[in-house]
């Protein structure tokens, strides 16, 4: 294999690419992307970046000392591929012809129907979506007054990033809890309450019925339950949906994401790796798309060796224990594991009162996951405790020796 292109110029297309270095890859890699930046991490785009307290600078993933003798095609978009001949089409002209191809393109905010065109409404994806949406958070006389759209992580550091920053803010929940359909009932409710705390007006079980505009701009978001919530910005978050269409008629299958094997690989000689890649994780026996950082490092990484295994690859499969954290007021929420809402839940360390504690979660006498907040060190010791699999009473009796 002589020479290898990727699709995707963030986490796990780059991952990917110092992965293919570190195994020893002398041939040419092309990374693709069709954003004019070098990648960058997004995490820090609802949080310090917007907060104002890390430059845009300081978010890049390459380090000085990284030579990765990458061919960048930044600001260009791959359009078409052909998964059998690995041939890929830029959107700018020109056509690529593979020995290997990695599909790192991620993932979109899914947009708020109704939304078109009313200025003041922000998705947030991007460093440029996350400074414009700062500088709207901070220009104007007076507190902003900001309605938050959905009440998952990332509405919700959006939410406690502008409450910092001084703004009036609403979150607008369609379900009853926030995360209803990922955490059990309590740790839902402590991820509200760690809002309402902080002044956040929480409107849950109400969805949205429409915008009132003002000149073209946002002036007021209207509810289901009748309510109208006045506003002068409105920030969305209320998910993703994979960037795949340009894969259509590639050959490849996609079905809520680029459909992989146990071991990433999509199609002879592609293989595909972060928030884009849906794949049959063996330990949870399911098949899954996980749009967390830590995902798109280690399987960005794990998709490059098994590219470059080649057919001596099939023994290599991907099957981590999901993880994911967050950061909102000084609170750090982590969660570790595959988790539903109908699991047991058990504190085992600290209190929810406190909002500082570890639980455990199980289901039919297995560990299945861990949350904590602000209780890292004791999160990464369960983290390790899921991936070599235990039992739940084990992990009670464990806990209650204080380990
Ligand atoms: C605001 C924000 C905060 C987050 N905070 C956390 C957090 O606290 N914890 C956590 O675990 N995770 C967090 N995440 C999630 C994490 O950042 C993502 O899981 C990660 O970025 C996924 O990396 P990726 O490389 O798979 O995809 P992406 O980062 O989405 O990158 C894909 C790239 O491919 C480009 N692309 C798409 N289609 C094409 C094409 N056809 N041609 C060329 N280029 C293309 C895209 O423009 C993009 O640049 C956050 C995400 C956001 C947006």
């Amino acid at each position: 294999m002589r020479y290898i292109a990727i699709v995707g110029a963030s986490l796990a297309g780059y991952r990917a690419a110092q992965t293919l270095r570190r195994e020893g890859f002398d041939g040419t890699i092309t990374l693709i992307g069709d954003e004019r930046r070098r990648p960058y991490d997004r995490p820090p785009l609802s949080k310090k970046v917007l907060a104002g307290e890390a430059e845009p600078e300081s978010i890049v993933l390459e380090r000085s000392g990284d030579d990765l003798g990458i061919e960048w095609r930044l600001d260009e978009r791959a359009v078409s591929f052909d998964a059998s001949g690995l041939a890929l089409s830029l959107e700018r002209g020109g056509e690529l012809e593979a020995d290997g191809v990695i599909l790192a393109c991620g993932a979109r905010p899914r947009p708020l129907p109704g939304t078109d065109g009313i200025l003041g409404v922000h998705l947030l994806r991007t460093l440029d979506d996350s400074l414009a949406l700062r500088e709207a958070l901070t220009t104007g006389v007076g507190p902003r007054r900001l309605v938050v759209v959905g009440a998952g992580f990332i509405g919700a550091e959006v939410a406690a990033t502008a409450r910092g920053l001084g703004c009036e803010v609403t979150v607008v929940e369609a379900l009853d809890r926030p995360l209803a359909r990922v955490l059990p009932p309590v740790l839902g409710q402590v991820c509200a309450d760690v809002h309402t705390d902080q002044g956040v007006d929480l409107r849950l079980g109400a969805g949205v019925d429409g915008f009132d505009t003002d000149d073209g701009s946002i002036s007021a978001v209207r509810l289901s339950d009748g309510s109208s919530v006045e506003a002068d910005l409105v920030a969305v978050g209320i998910g993703v949906v994979p960037n795949t269409e340009w894969l259509d008629g590639s050959g490849l299958t996609i079905d809520n994401g680029v459909v992989c094997d146990e071991t990433t690989l999509a199609a002879p000689g592609v293989v595909a790796a972060g928030d884009v890649a849906r794949w049959p994780n063996r330990r949870f026996g399911e098949s899954m798309r996980v749009e967390h950082w830590d995902n798109a490092v280690s399987m960005g990484q794990h998709a490059a060796r098994r590219l470059l295994a080649g057919d001596g690859g099939v023994d290599l499969v991907y099957e981590p224990v999901p993880y994911f954290w967050s950061d909102q007021y000084d609170r750090k929420i982590q969660l570790v594991g595959r988790v539903g809402p109908d699991d047991q839940v058990q504190v085992i360390d600290g209190s929810i009162a406190d909002r500082r504690f570890v639980a455990l979660i199980g289901r039919d006498g297995q560990l299945v996951g861990a949350f904590g907040m602000n209780r890292p060190p004791a999160v990464q010791r369960w983290r390790t405790r899921l991936e070599e699999g235990m039992s739940w009473d084990d992990a009670l009796a464990l806990a209650s020796e204080g380990s």
